[in-house]
């Protein structure tokens, strides 16, 4: 079994420092995620809005977090904006590749993990990371939809489903109907016609999850998985995906509470990290 992580990023607390408040701003193509820190490690306040790059998405989750904490933008030590839509974020201090935020965000949040997978919303990651978080290497998919959030948004819609619904569905599946067509359009029309066949619906999600944990895997494979492994990304929050991936690659996979604002949380840890070095 792999470790609990329950307690996020409580191993980077020094307690003897003054206190640092520091929020990261995730702007995926999905969703918008922020993440306040006391001193790079205590969870103050954090907010997830879906909708994400070029929507009203960012500046709600900004203003959300900020709610949450009852604090002002100035009152903030260092703001730092990540994910795809980071460069559009206005008011940053810091715009850092949500690869290194991940790798922060990942060894804050399941400290050791040495391979994170993070699946969003129209990517998929797979790093390699140090103990103390730094980015080793990767490989990402980011040509194809297939083996990524959007995928599973996709597959949910035709169901009639909400992705948040899958991996319960999939909990109750006693086969599984395979999708053989790596390309979403095509599996989508083989999930139509497997609908058409009457088959169960919950073996057809059983199916869905297990495309994307093979192609996940084969990810993962190419770089090669040291572990701890770890999964990260609104994807995580699917435990249908995850125990396919486990089955997929043969081993456990550690899953924060706090997955999908990984990205946010690596940022937060990552303004912090600045601000200290430059108080030293
Ligand atoms: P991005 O940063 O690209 O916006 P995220 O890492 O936020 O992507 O992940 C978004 C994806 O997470 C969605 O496409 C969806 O598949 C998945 N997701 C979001 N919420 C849930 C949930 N409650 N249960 C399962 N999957 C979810």
């Amino acid at each position: 079994m792999p470790p609990e992580y329950t307690r996020p990023g409580t191993t980077l607390r020094e307690s003897t420092m003054a206190e640092l408040l520091t929020l990261g701003i995730d702007v995926g193509s999905t969703t918008s995620k922020c993440v306040i820190l006391r001193d790079g490690a205590e969870l103050v306040a954090s907010s997830l809005i879906p909708a994400g790059t070029g929507t009203s998405g960012p500046s709600r989750a900004l203003t959300s977090a900020l709610e949450e904490a009852g604090l002002k933008r100035e009152q903030l030590h260092a703001v730092t904006a990540t994910g795809y839509g980071r460069n559009g974020f206005e008011g940053a201090d810091h715009i850092v590749s949500e690869l290194s935020c991940h790798a922060l965000g990942a060894a804050a949040l399941m400290p050791g993990v040495r391979t994170v997978v993070d699946i969003g919303g129209q990517d998929a990651k797979v790093l390699h990371v140090s103990s103390e978080g730094k980015l080793e290497s990767f490989l990402m998919n980011d040509k194809c939809a297939a083996g990524t959030g959007r995928f599973l948004e996709v597959m949910a819609r035709i169901l009639e489903l909400d992705v948040s619904e899958l991996a319960e569905m999939d909990e109750k599946a006693t086969g599984r109907v395979n999708i053989s067509s790596t390309c979403t359009v095509f599996a989508e029309s083989e999930v139509i016609s497997q609908l058409a066949k009457n088959v169960d619906l919950h073996d057809l999600v059983a199916g869905i999850h297990a495309s994307v944990a093979v192609r996940t895997a084969g990810l993962v494979r190419r770089l090669g998985i040291t572990r701890p492994v770890g999964m990260t990304g609104g994807v995580a929050r699917n435990a249908g995906v995850v125990r396919a991936l486990e089955k997929e690659l043969g081993t456990d996979i550690a899953v924060s509470p706090m997955a999908q604002l990984a990205g946010a949380f690596g940022a937060a840890v990552y303004g912090w990290n600045k601000k200290r070095s430059e108080l030293n």
